[in-house]
């Protein structure tokens, strides 16, 4: 089955409100296994809202259209699906009770335009709105199929799931599963390159977007409604892992939220050990990025912030001589802190940055972009050099993810 999105509000067309609908609609019709070829954007305006339907249909056997249901003169979507089929618009009866119901108990006063929201092209498939007022509903003829969806996101959504997805899986039998894979530590080039001759499959099919110095890695496979996709995703989830090592950092299915961090955080609260972080370049993003994590107080203990030289040897002890020799953002520097960090909060783990993250205060020696992570454990302290390209805020994105990535390697080697 083909599909198109058809969005309709004025609002979109000025830049005043993002598409979200449109992209949720996209990414759940992808997990149906829908092909959707097209999106396309109309204003409240009733000749292009039909226009657009019959350009839509020419190609595609289903339109999910989204906005002017609502009561008012300018919503006029589901009329125009109308008038396109030729079809009369008739009240139903179930939902003029439930729009007067609502406006009920919402405490507001049933007006004449409200009766509008219960009157449907002959034939449709009505779709309750459990959030709001507008009911949705589906128009079939000759195989093709309307469904109009209302504007508000919150009610767009629920009657997706509750209404429009059932009735999509039946019509399209079939359902794509999808795994992403997040890598870590290879670039997006050189993760293409070792997986070339991997994106030529048809079923499943291998995707990579690129993130904050990482890749993610998304495997989909296209199987019938009610069978499993797992056959298809292992063999190639497991050649992915052969050829890209430990840089996988986790693997997971659609509707999970996982990052370095996170990842990290896991592996330290299966090892009921802790973490702690001195931070300079990063200000506190570290720490920050792990409390992000519900369950980070089963490891995170504390966090400091040493902007200044001062604060470097008062609190952490960083030695005078150190900064003298080599200045903060060194090897030498980024160690002592994260041994300082340790040995202060008593932590199992430490992590430390210090670096340059500009746009000024490079020199030749210590340009914008250089930054040294430390991370200091039971079995010693090391620190790497890093020489990191991008804006201020980039730059200390990037240097959190390596300290993230160095204490996740030191896990994994112990
Ligand atoms: P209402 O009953 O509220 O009038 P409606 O179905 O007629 O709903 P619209 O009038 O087109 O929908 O839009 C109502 C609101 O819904 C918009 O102001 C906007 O906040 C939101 N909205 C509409 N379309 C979209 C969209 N494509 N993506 C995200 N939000 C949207
Ligand atoms: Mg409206």
């Amino acid at each position: 089955m083909v599909a198109e999105i058809l969005s309709v509000g004025t609002e979109l067309l000025m830049g005043q409100i993002a598409n979200t609908d449109a992209q949720y609609i996209s990414r759940r019709l992808s997990e149906l296994g829908v092909t959707l070829y097209r999106h396309t954007t109309v204003g409240d305006n009733p000749a292009r809202v039909k226009q657009a339907l019959h350009e839509a249909l020419s190609r595609a056997d289903m339109v999910i259209t989204t906005g002017g249901l609502g009561p008012t003169e300018d919503d006029l979507t589901k009329e125009m699906v109308g008038e396109f089929f030729g079809l009369p618009m008739e009240l139903d009866a179930k939902s003029l009770e439930a729009v007067r119901a609502r406006m009920c108990r919402i405490g507001r006063e049933m007006t004449e335009n409200n009766n509008k929201q219960a009157y449907f092209p002959r034939g449709a498939i009505i779709m309750p709105n459990a959030c709001g007022t507008a009911p949705g509903c589906i128009v079939e003829q000759d195989g093709k199929a309307v469904a109009v969806l209302p504007g508000p996101p919150r009610e767009m959504k629920d009657m997706f799931e509750r209404q429009l997805a059932p009735y999509l899986r039946k019509r399209s039998g079939l359902h794509i599963e999808s795994r992403f894979l997040r890598v870590f530590g290879v670039g997006e080039s050189k993760t293409e390159t070792l997986l070339l001759d991997l994106f030529h499959g048809e079923n499943p099919t291998l995707a990579l977007y690129c993130g904050a110095g990482e890749v993610t890695a998304r495997i989909s496979a296209r199987v019938r409604a009610g069978e499993d996709a797992t056959p298809m995703i292992a063999p190639l989830e497991a050649e992915i892992r052969r050829r890209l090592g430990d840089a996988v950092y986790a693997a997971y299915g659609p509707g999970e939220e996982v990052s370095l961090a996170s990842t990290v955080l896991k592996m330290l609260i299966a090892r009921g050990e802790t973490v702690t972080a001195a931070e300079s370049c990063t200000g506190g993003m570290l720490v920050s990025h792990l409390i992000d994590c519900p369950g980070a107080s089963a490891a995170v203990l504390e966090g400091h912030v040493t902007y200044s030289n001062q604060a470097k040897m008062r609190v952490l002890g960083v030695r005078a001589e150190t900064l003298a020799a080599h200045g903060a953002v060194s090897a030498e520097c980024a160690l002592e802190m994260a041994e300082g960090a340790r040995r202060e909060s008593g932590a199992t783990w430490a992590l430390s940055t210090t670096g340059v993250a500009g746009p000024d205060g490079g020199t030749p020696e210590k340009p914008v972009g250089l930054v040294y992570v430390g991370v200091a454990g039971p079995d010693g302290a090391k620190a790497e050099r890093l020489m990191l390209r991008g804006d201020r805020d980039w730059i200390r994105t990037l240097a959190c993810q390596n300290a993230f990535n160095l204490l996740r390697l030191r896990l994994l080697a112990r």
